[in-house]
């Protein structure tokens, strides 16, 4: 018989800059690939039209409902949920200069 999995968050330690290289960052209204910044990506897409990169990780500007997770989860079925929150504060340690004091 087989067992009906749920979803419990875990930690898990994450190489950042591979986190970098492959997320998509899900917000109100659209997703943006966090490599090349380009916005108004679907929720379906799993290649990134404009850098070619492939997405392993999703990260949320806001909290989610689960339900709304676990639809995402089936059309996308490798993807890894990765607290958004954790990772800003990881590549603000790393290098908060060079990322977030652009102009
Ligand atoms: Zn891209």
């Amino acid at each position: 018989m087989e067992e009906k999995l749920q979803n419990i968050r875990v930690w898990k330690e994450l190489n950042v800059k591979d986190v970098e290289k492959h997320l998509i960052v899900v917000g109100e209204l659209s997703s943006e690939c966090f490599s090349c910044h380009e916005i108004g990506l679907g929720l379906d897409v799993k290649i990134c039209p404009k850098c070619g990169i492939y997405f392993k990780y999703m990260g949320f500007r806001r909290k989610n409902p689960v339900s709304y997770l676990q639809r995402v989860k089936n059309n996308f079925p490798g993807i890894v949920f990765i607290d958004f929150e954790d990772f800003k504060k990881n590549i603000s340690k790393r290098d908060a200069h060079k990322l977030f004091n652009t102009e």
